[in-house]
C-alpha cells in the first residue's frame, strides 16, 4: 500500500515571519498517521530554520529545487551537499516554472535526481505537458520522454524511492484542475512508463502525485483514483488551515 504525499510548494513566497508561524502552527496539528507525509517545500533562506522547527515532528522540509555539482564556480546555486548538510530531505526538480524560466532541461533534471541521491534526499520530479501539446494529443508521449531521460541510469532502488509530480502545464496556477480521471489517466500512464524501464515490482512502489490547482474542494476526488498517490500543492499550500485540509484528505 503506498502512502498519500502531500507537498505545499510554497513558491516565491511567505517572509522568514510567516514561513516560521506556518510550521508553528501546521506541526502540532498534523495527523497522525503512517498513511500520509506532509512536506514544506520552502525557499532557500527559510531552510534551515524550517528544519529546526519541524524536528520530532513528521513534517517533512523540501527545497524547490538545487544545482547538480557539489561546490564550485556557480554564483548564486546551492548545491545538494548543502542542503543535506542542513537536514533537508526532499528536493523539487524540473518543476514546469524552472524548465521554463531558469532553462530546466531533462537532462540536468537527470543530473539533478543523480545528485540527490548520491546525497540522501528524495527528488520529487514534475513532470507534464502545455496546453498546445494536450491538444495535439501528445501528453502521454511527452510525459513518457521526461520520466524515461530523468529516470536515466537509475538503479531500480533509487527509481523506486523517486516522487513523480505530474503536473500538466495549463493547470498550474490557472484554477483549471485537470479532471481526475484526466489526471489518473496520465499518472496510470507514468507508471506504465516506469515498469517498462524497470519491473511492474518496482513501478508499484513508486509515489506518483498529481500537481496543478489542487485545493480542499477536490483532493478527496482526485486521491481516490488509483495511481494518485499525493499532490503537489501551490496555492491552496500557503494558508495552514487549507494545507492541513490536504494532508488530512490523505490520512
Ligand atoms: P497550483 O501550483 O497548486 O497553484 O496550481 C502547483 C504547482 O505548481 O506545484
Amino acid at each position: 500500500m503506498r502512502k498519500k504525499v502531500i507537498a505545499g510548494n510554497w513558491k516565491m513566497n511567505k517572509l522568514a515571519s510567516e514561513a516560521n508561524q506556518f510550521v508553528d502552527e501546521v506541526k502540532v496539528k498534523l495527523p497522525q498517521s503512517d498513511k500520509v507525509e506532509a512536506i514544506v517545500c520552502s525557499p532557500f533562506p527559510y531552510l534551515a530554520q524550517l528544519v529546526e522547527k519541524a524536528k520530532g515532528t513528521t513534517l517533512a522540509v523540501a527545497a524547490q529545487t538545487m544545482h547538480y555539482e557539489e561546490s564550485g564556480a556557480f554564483t548564486g546555486e546551492v548545491s545538494p551537499e548543502m542542503l543535506a548538510d542542513l537536514g533537508v530531505t526532499y528536493v523539487v526538480l524540473g518543476h514546469s516554472e524552472r524548465r521554463e524560466y531558469y532553462n530546466e532541461t531533462d537532462e540536468t533534471v537527470n543530473k539533478k535526481v543523480h545528485a540527490a541521491f548520491k546525497h540522501g534526499l528524495t527528488p520529487i520530479v514534475c513532470v507534464g505537458e502545455t496546453l498546445e501539446q494536450r491538444e495535439a494529443n501528445e501528453t502521454m508521449d511527452h510525459v513518457e520522454m521526461q520520466v524515461t531521460k530523468a529516470l536515466e541510469a537509475l538503479s531500480e532502488e533509487q527509481v523506486a524511492n523517486t516522487i513523480i509530480a505530474y503536473e500538466p502545464i495549463w493547470a498550474i496556477g490557472t484554477g483549471k484542475t485537470a479532471t481526475s480521471e484526466q489526471a489518473n489517466e496520465v499518472c496510470t500512464h507514468i507508471r506504465e512508463v516506469v515498469a517498462k524501464l524497470t519491473s511492474k515490482e518496482t513501478a508499484s512502489k513508486v509515489i506518483i502525485q498529481y500537481g496543478g490547482s489542487v485545493k480542499p474542494a477536490n483532493v478527496d476526488e482526485l486521491l481516490a483514483q488509483s495511481d494518485i498517490d499525493g499532490a503537489l500543492v501551490g496555492g491552496a499550500s500557503l494558508e495552514p488551515a487549507s494545507f492541513l485540509q490536504l494532508v488530512e484528505a490523505g490520512a
